[in-house]
């Protein structure tokens, strides 16, 4: 190895997305000496350059707009309400401490940012401001290269010193401390870094078939993130002795279905999604399993995707949608949220895509690719897909439609439409689109790496994503919390290593 790739630093951050930025970015403006080993050629191929926004608790902007539900009360009780068992309410505790300080770091880099409120009518100002989903969101206005940019420049101007192009893969270990991290730039070259602290923010494993198989039992999952998180944090982790939390999750993609069927990303330039017929899997119209046969209260797909959505795919595989061809045609000219009569069913108030207006003429493409159907009579599309019991299924849901009440799965009256004869049917088969997984390396309050004895392995630190003590089997439902936490983490990390390493 050539002496020019081996570095000296006080400490690594590997990975620069939500997590790794925040955590360089306060470490060099504490002094030390920070190295960024990044696996992208830049930061716009992280996932970070991508989101939406970051969930904040407390911050000077939520403050000055008047939005008070974000408070560390109202979040903390919710969050680990709805995670139960599954997370370290002390890292909860800690993570939403330093929300604010996290949020505001971004902005101090040059970040700038809008609330949900800011974006729909000014009747529904207040309804959004209070609300625990949308009330916590900071939506950053700078996107991809605006935003990347910014963000690099400020890492630079702090004094981060950036290794682009740089995939981190091992770490080095001396008499089981931390001594650094091993890697390969542009390639080919390999690297080392010598510091006494590393932060791991790698992302996640969502584009590792093998580990995403031994997760989740080969359930049909759909990666939409970066092909860079294959979950080389967690194996680092773990090759030094730290060990993997109980239960790992994914943040679900809240836009549409998704399907593996097609050859390539499923959206496009201005992210909607390729094909309008992926939008029925959130709409709360009928589904199926492999056997034609209910399995859950659909409504919970259309009220919260974000952290349902995976659902299906994690109990029962491919999910299949039927519906009438009166209902689909009411979907592509009026929109679902008015075919079903505007009811009080706030997601739907605001999909991304209202009206599913070009699925017409993509119907030939979804029908190819093997994930559509349409049909004169429902034995065949039960023959087609082997949907064994679907007639019996759509029988006993009119009943029930009609009836109006679901005594199966208690679904909401808004969502029993009965599917009618005279139209012919249209099916649409699903697997579960993910933007990240959750989960990974049991860690403490203050980020620390674990063993299986629940000591510390020294100088390592993991976080964002792949901090496994702070994410459920099942994603929150208060947008952005996956990046607030991960950004959060950031900030702990920092605080921690400094005091370490002095
Ligand atoms: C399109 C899209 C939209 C999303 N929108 C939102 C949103 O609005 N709100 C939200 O909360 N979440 C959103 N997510 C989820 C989001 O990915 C996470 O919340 C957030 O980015 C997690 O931060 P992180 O630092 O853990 O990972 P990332 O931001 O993914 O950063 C991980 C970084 O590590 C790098 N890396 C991986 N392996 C190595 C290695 N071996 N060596 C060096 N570097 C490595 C990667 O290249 C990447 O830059 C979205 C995801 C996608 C794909």
């Amino acid at each position: 190895m050539g002496n020019q790739n081996i570095f000296q630093a006080e400490c690594v951050v590997v990975g620069g997305g939500a997590a790794g930025s925040a955590a360089a970015y306060k470490l060099a403006k504490a002094g030390k000496r920070v190295l960024l080993m990044e696996k992208g050629k830049s930061l716009l191929e992280s996932d970070f350059s991508r989101i939406s926004g970051f969930m904040g608790c407390e911050t000077s902007f939520q403050k000055a707009a008047g939005i008070t539900v974000a408070s560390k009360k109202n979040l903390y009780e919710y969050l680990t309400e709805w995670s139960k068992g599954d997370v370290n309410p002390k890292l909860i505790s800690s993570l939403l401490d330093h929300s604010a300080e996290a949020v505001e770091l971004f902005s101090e880099m040059g970040l700038t940012y809008s609330f949900y409120s800011d974006w729909v009518d000014s009747e529904k100002k207040e309804y959004y401001n209070g609300d625990m989903t949308w009330g916590p969101l900071h939506l950053i206005n700078e996107y991809g290269p605006d935003r990347t940019d910014t963000v690099t420049n400020a890492l630079r101007d702090a004094g981060v010193e950036i290794l682009f192009d740089c995939a981190a893969s091992d770490l080095l270990m001396e008499e089981g401390c931390v001594s650094g991290v091993k890697g390969c730039l542009h390639g080919s070259e390999p690297v080392e870094v010598q510091a006494k602290a590393v932060f791991l923010a790698t992302g996640g494993f969502g584009n590792n078939p093998e580990m995403m198989k031994e997760q989740f039992n080969g359930a049909p999952l759909l990666n939409l993130g970066s092909h860079h998180n294959t979950g080389d944090g967690i194996r680092m982790a773990l090759a030094a002795g730290a060990v993997l939390e109980q239960s790992t999750g994914i943040c679900c993609n809240e836009i549409c279905g998704a399907t593996d069927l097609h050859n390539g990303y499923i959206f496009d330039d201005e992210f909607r999604m390729y094909n309008d017929h992926l939008g029925f899997a959130i709409y709360g119209g009928l589904a199926v399993d492999a056997e034609g046969e209910r399995f859950i209260n659909e409504e919970r797909m259309a009220t919260n995707p974000l952290a349902t959505n995976g659902i299906p795919a994690l109990s029962v595989g491919r999910m299949y949608v039927v519906m009438d061809g009166e209902y689909y045609e009411g979907c592509c000219t009026k929109g679902i949220y008015e075919y079903l009569g505007k009811p009080d069913w706030d997601y739907g108030s605001h999909l991304f895509v209202p009206v599913l207006d070009r699925a017409k003429d993509q119907f030939a493409q979804a029908e190819e690719e093997g994930w559509a159907i349409q049909a004169d009579s429902l034995k065949e599309i039960a023959e087609k897909w082997g949907l064994v019991n679907l007639e019996e299924t759509v029988a006993r849901y009119n009943d029930l439609c009609k009836a109006g009440e679901d005594k199966d799965f208690c679904k909401s009256k808004m969502f029993l439409t009965e599917i009618k004869e005279g139209y012919g049917y249209y099916a649409f088969s699903y697997v579960g689109g993910f933007w990240c997984t959750l989960g990974g390396i049991k860690t403490d309050a203050r980020l620390r790496a674990l063993n299986a004895e629940d000591n510390p392995v020294p100088g390592l630190y993991i976080g964002g994503t792949e901090m496994g003590s702070a994410f459920g089997r099942t994603y929150y439902d208060i947008a952005a919390t996956g990046s607030g936490l991960a950004i959060a983490s950031g900030v702990i990390a920092a605080e921690e290593m400094n005091e370490f390493l002095d």
